[in-house]
């Protein structure tokens, strides 16, 4: 018998799509604008043409403006630049996203350092980094700060006397994700490829974020009874014989996990929602910012 109760991200999400969507509303009757996201897509990667369609039909929903740009894989980085620039001076746009990854002739970290900070919605530019390392307000990667908002509405927003393990360290999940459960008072433990006895670090910890991108690597019996499990992971197994193609599974062999854990994330269904939902939320702080309007409570 399973024991876990699942945390139900879907859910989570579309309660704080609803909440930013109200707030979007009363932003455009304030204002006499919508907040505004700009979407840019270089080429033609089919998972970021899947996520930026996602991701401006999100936008729509929460009766935001989305701004898409989708230009030819062989835009030069100048143009692409000089893109950047005039959406940053756009006052209609309160939030760039520019979909990674980029072709191999464009230097993201260029690109991305390119973007206001201030209209950082995604919290990848290194300005939007130390902010979020010193504690000023800035915008915070989303899939963490996802993570983050179901941990404490199921844990409660201090996490004193608690230890966490993150495994990962990449810049957009696993340092961000460090970061806040450190702010929420957790004692915290960044794990990655170079970890020795990954298990026996696992088996201390009350909540664990698996960020790996390894098809059910944390076993159940990694885990401490009645842990927190977040699992960001997003992997496809190979078809079985017959199907066209395979199951999605996370970095958690979730249902041997789930007699053990307190609380778990299912993959799909968990974290992946929170991600576009927190986007929005982000872009609707920011048009609060730009308007120099006090941002709305409870998001
Ligand atoms: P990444 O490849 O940048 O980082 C992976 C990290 O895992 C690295 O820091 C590496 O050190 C660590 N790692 C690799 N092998 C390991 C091992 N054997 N033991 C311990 N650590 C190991 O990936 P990322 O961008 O951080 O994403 C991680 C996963 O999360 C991927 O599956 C990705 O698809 C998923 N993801 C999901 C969302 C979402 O919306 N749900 C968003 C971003 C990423």
């Amino acid at each position: 018998m399973p024991t876990a109760a699942l945390i139900d991200g879907k859910a989570f999400a579309e309660a704080l799509r609803t909440r930013v969507g109200t707030a979007a509303t009363a932003f455009a009757q304030n204002t006499g604008r919508r907040p505004g996201l700009a979407v840019v897509l270089v080429g033609e990667d089919a998972a970021s043409q899947v996520y930026v369609g996602a991701k401006g039909k999100a936008c729509a929903a929460a009766g935001m403006a989305s701004i898409e740009h989708r230009l030819p894989a062989e835009t030069s980085e100048a143009a692409l630049l000089s893109l950047v620039e005039r959406l940053n001076q756009d006052e209609a746009v309160d939030g760039i996203l520019v979909q990674l990854p980029l072709p191999a002739h464009l230097d993201e970290q260029a690109i991305i350092a390119a973007i206001n900070p201030d209209k950082d919605v995604d919290g990848f530019h290194v300005i939007s980094a130390g902010r979020l390392a010193v504690g000023q307000p800035g915008f915070v990667p989303c899939t963490p700060l996802g993570c983050i908002m179901l941990l404490k509405d199921r844990l409660g927003d201090d996490l004193s006397g608690l230890d966490a393990v993150v495994i990962g360290r990449s810049n957009i999940v696993g340092k961000p994700m460090a970061q806040l459960l450190v702010d929420a008072n957790a004692t915290v433990t960044i794990a990655h490829s170079r970890t020795r006895d990954l298990p026996a670090l696992v088996r201390r910890a009350d909540i664990v974020v698996a960020a790996v991108g390894r098809a059910e690597m944390v076993q159940a019996d990694w885990i401490k009874p009645g842990a927190t499990v977040i699992d960001v992971g997003i992997n496809r197994l190979p078809p079985e014989p017959g199907k066209e193609k395979g199951r999605l599974v996370g970095d958690v062999a979730f249902d041997e996990a789930r007699q053990v854990a307190g609380a778990i994330t299912p993959v799909p269904g968990g974290v992946g929602p929170m991600t576009i939902a927190v986007l929005l939320r982000n872009t609707l702080i920011a048009a609060h910012r730009h308007a120099g309007l006090p941002a709305p409570e409870g998001l």
